[in-house]
């Protein structure tokens, strides 16, 4: 097998950085492509900060779902988090995305990512949230680092926003929007689709993002939290979501990358942005170019979203005898299982809701 960089790999054999320290890049450094796996380069750790959130969407904590949160002792200290991620640039990694749960419901978040930004190596920081609580903090967050917001917005539809999401925190969204394009990071809006919810609105979603000039993206529901949350009835593929918006604006294939995930973009004729199609059970390629591991809310590292895997960090943290070099081991024995593929489309059991895990 032959990886991105055209390093032969065995089989899947996994190099690290012993086997590949006297590899030099062209600028003459020392190579940090430590976690190395096949073609799987781990460059990006999703951080989650908490399980808990001030909303409850539909397909992420299901009514029927009882919501049970994590005790604060299982919770990893910010400090410990900061360890783990310290030992994770060591390895190669410099993007982080902090997410949930709902991220601004902790408490200091924003100090936090001032430390986190601080680690050497890391070029961005990404901030997953659902925009409710994002007006008053933006700056604060922008000044202690964060280079890209992802916000989620599946509909402007004040009701159904209450409706998806248990709350009718839909004004607060908007403002949270405002200010983090008043901050100048970037600023993408997240949609995830929904038949017969959400598919109607699909190209007022997209002149709304073009109103403000920020990338927009639909995403498929993912059978996460329980198997009721994806059906036959409420799924809508991001295929048919493209042709909904062609009837009204030609999507003209884009090739760019503007961030670190599995996204296609297009540009929308006649429009200043970009729109982009996350397709977990669609795109057959989804996987292909996947350059991440997950930190759980409680100290688990997971190699794949879609796959129920999951490696400790917590009792090694916490451990009298902690060393870094044995995180580093979890780091190095979780990647080695990064699976090809993720398990979605083989009638996938979730087995944690999606804000213990992190989105
Ligand atoms: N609370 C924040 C938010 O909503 O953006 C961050 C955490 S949330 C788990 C991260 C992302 O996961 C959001 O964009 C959300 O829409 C998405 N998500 C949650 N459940 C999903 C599901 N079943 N299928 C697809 N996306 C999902
Ligand atoms: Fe909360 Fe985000 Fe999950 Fe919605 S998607 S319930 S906002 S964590």
């Amino acid at each position: 097998m032959r990886g991105r960089f055209g390093f032969r790999v065995p089989g899947s054999e996994f190099t690290t950085a012993a086997n590949i320290g006297g590899l030099r890049n062209t600028c003459n450094q020392p190579l940090r492509l430590v976690l190395y796996l096949g073609v799987h380069i781990v460059t990006y750790m999703r951080i989650s900060v908490t399980d808990r959130c001030n909303e409850r969407c539909a397909y992420c904590m299901p009514h029927d779902v009882t919501v049970e949160w994590l005790p604060r002792g299982e919770i990893l200290t910010y400090e410990e988090i900061l360890r783990v991620a310290r030992v994770a640039t060591s390895l190669g990694v410099t993007k982080f995305r902090v997410t949930g749960g709902e991220p601004l419901v902790r408490r200091n978040v924003a100090e936090f990512i001032g430390e986190l930004s601080k680690l050497p190596g890391v070029t961005d920081i990404g901030l997953s949230t659902n925009g409710t609580l994002l007006a008053s903090l933006a700056s604060r967050l922008r000044a202690a680092g964060v280079t890209k917001f992802n916000i989620s917005l599946d509909t402007l539809d004040a009701d159904l926003y209450r409706e998806l999401t248990g709350t009718g925190r839909l004004a607060d969204c908007f403002a949270g929007i405002e200010a983090a394009i008043e901050t100048g990071a970037q600023v993408k809006l997240n949609c995830v689709l929904m038949k017969d919810k959400n598919d109607g609105e699909l190209v007022s979603l997209v002149e709304f993002a073009a109103g403000k000039r920020v990338t927009i993206r639909f995403i498929e529901l993912m059978p996460v939290s329980t198997s009721e949350v994806l059906t036959d009835d409420n799924f809508l593929s991001i295929g048919h979501a493209r042709r909904i918006i062609e009837q009204r604006y030609e999507l003209v294939s884009a090739d760019v990358k503007l961030g670190n995930g599995p996204a296609v973009y297009y540009r929308a004729e006649g429009l200043p942005i970009h729109v982009g199609f996350i397709g977990a059970m669609t795109n057959l390629h989804f996987c292909d170019t996947c350059n991440k591991v997950r930190l759980t809310a409680d100290g688990k590292l997971r190699p794949c979203l879609g796959a129920h895997m999951e490696f400790d960090l917590k009792p090694v943290l916490r451990a009298p005898d902690s060393t870094d070099a044995r995180l580093r081991d979890v780091f190095v024995q979780t990647i080695r299982n990064k699976p090809e593929q993720h398990e979605f489309r083989n009638n996938y059991i979730p087995g944690r809701k999606m804000v213990a895990i992190g989105g």
